[in-house]
């Protein structure tokens, strides 16, 4: 007899996006003649770099010759695109060595699967509101407690509430965690740390050997210089920082799949010694995963090359330029919205601070766009609601038009 995972049964309603869908589409069967317009999901639009496509096409190629064919890889990816994410490292002055660089198939089933290493007892401080995997993990591997309906918390997670008061980057938690999860540049919230910021929770995670989980999928689109693209580049992070990135937000690599995170040697925790962490993600990769695809490896290398880094930016530029369209229209009605600079995400303060479904319906049905609940992020957005700026910009245009014209405030 087996039974299953209860942990499962504690997960708080349905996947949020799942619930959207589920909603669009009522409204869709209900109003079959009205286009639904989406700037609700973080899903990239714009077709891969022509360097990409290049990689992407070599790296099919080579498969097809008894000299060049590879089979499986090593589990921590391909020596030379480790290599490769290191210099790319160092050219922000940020020191990481190959051997610290675990190449994967994305920033979500990293930051999902980092927790597995860490002891099951282990008290976990999470943004309120965050990228909803954070929670989910440890709900599922039993670290979250029961979830209590009236206040929308788990019992025993730590809640860091990002707030306007804070400018949406938390204070230090009130209780010492054992695991710290940080998102900058934001998903919701578009908000960005500053390195006075991260320093901060760099000197509280190493004064209580806590390990900081610092997921930076959108480090591309920091274009001030001043604020940091790395935990990396605050003295300390790497005794007590993970670091997990993507292809996907720059890259347009959401479907393609290719990912990294960074184990650093230096990093301890309660009772382990140097280079033990590292060790572990090494020998939990080793076991549950073979490796990210030898072809999609091929065009993470050919993002990597100094053109491929141009086209990769003008990508970026071109999502920005669409969360501009958006921050503008809506500010043109009088509303406040947070975010879209340095982040292709718009955190937008609902209309006399109605509830976020109440104003995701009001939305959809008055100006027939989707956009996210901010309580799917966690209870700190039942007033917020998020824009994404991923997009082609015609569309984002028509729903910009439709919200200046048909919203009624
Ligand atoms: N991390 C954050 C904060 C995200 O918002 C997302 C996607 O929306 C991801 C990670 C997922 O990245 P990947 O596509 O590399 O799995």
């Amino acid at each position: 007899m087996v039974r299953i995972n209860e942990n499962y049964d504690k997960l708080s309603g349905g996947y949020l996006f799942s619930e959207i869908t589920r909603k669009t589409r009522g409204f869709q069967q209900a109003n079959p003649k009205i286009k639904v317009m989406k700037l609700g999901v973080g899903n990239t639009t714009e077709p891969l770099t022509k360097t990409v496509i290049n990689g992407l096409h070599n790296g099919v190629s080579r498969l097809g010759f008894g000299d060049t064919y590879t089979g499986y890889g090593d589990e921590q990816g391909n020596e030379r695109l480790r290599t490769e994410i290191a210099n790319q490292y160092r050219k922000e002055g940020v020191e990481v060595n190959p051997h610290e660089v675990f190449v994967s198939d994305g920033a979500k089933p990293d930051s999902a699967n980092i927790q597995s290493i860490f002891s099951l007892d282990a008290s976990v401080a999470v943004q309120d509101p965050a990228y909803t995997v954070y929670v989910d993990t440890n709900v599922i591997a039993g670290r979250a407690g029961e979830f209590n309906k009236e206040v929308g918390l788990y019992d025993r997670l730590i809640y860091m509430p990002c707030t306007e008061e804070n400018g949406f980057f938390p204070d230090l938690p009130m209780a010492i965690p054992g695991l710290i999860y940080l998102n900058s540049p934001n998903n919701p919230t578009g908000s960005v740390a500053t390195k006075e910021q991260l320093k901060t929770f760099v000197d509280f995670a190493r004064e209580y050997k806590a390990a900081i989980i610092f997921d930076a999928a959108y480090s591309a689109y920091i274009s001030n210089p001043d604020l940091p693209r790395s935990i990396y580049e605050i003295h300390g992070a790497r005794e007590c920082a993970i670091e997990i990135n993507s292809f996907s937000k720059d890259n347009g690599f959401t479907g393609v799949r290719l990912g990294w995170t960074i184990v650093p040697t230096d990093l301890i925790v309660e009772d382990t010694e140097f280079g033990k962490i590292n060790k572990l993600w090494n020998r939990r990769q080793s076991t549950f995963f073979n490796g990210a695809s030898n072809i999609v490896q091929a065009g993470g290398l050919a993002a990597l090359t100094e053109q491929g880094q141009r086209e990769s930016q003008e990508m970026v530029e071109f999502y920005m330029g669409n969360a501009k369209i958006i921050k503008d229209g809506l500010e043109s009605l009088g509303l406040t919205v947070f975010g879209g600079v340095n982040a292709p995400y718009l955190w937008l303060r609902t209309p006399n601070r109605m509830g976020s479904w109440d104003f995701f319906d009001k939305l959809l049905n008055e100006t027939h766009v989707v956009g996210t609940p901010g309580i799917g992020f966690g209870p700190s957005g039942r007033e917020y609601f998020r824009l994404s700026a991923f997009g082609h910009r015609e569309d984002i245009e028509e729903a910009v038009d439709s919200i200046k014209n048909n919203l009624k405030l």
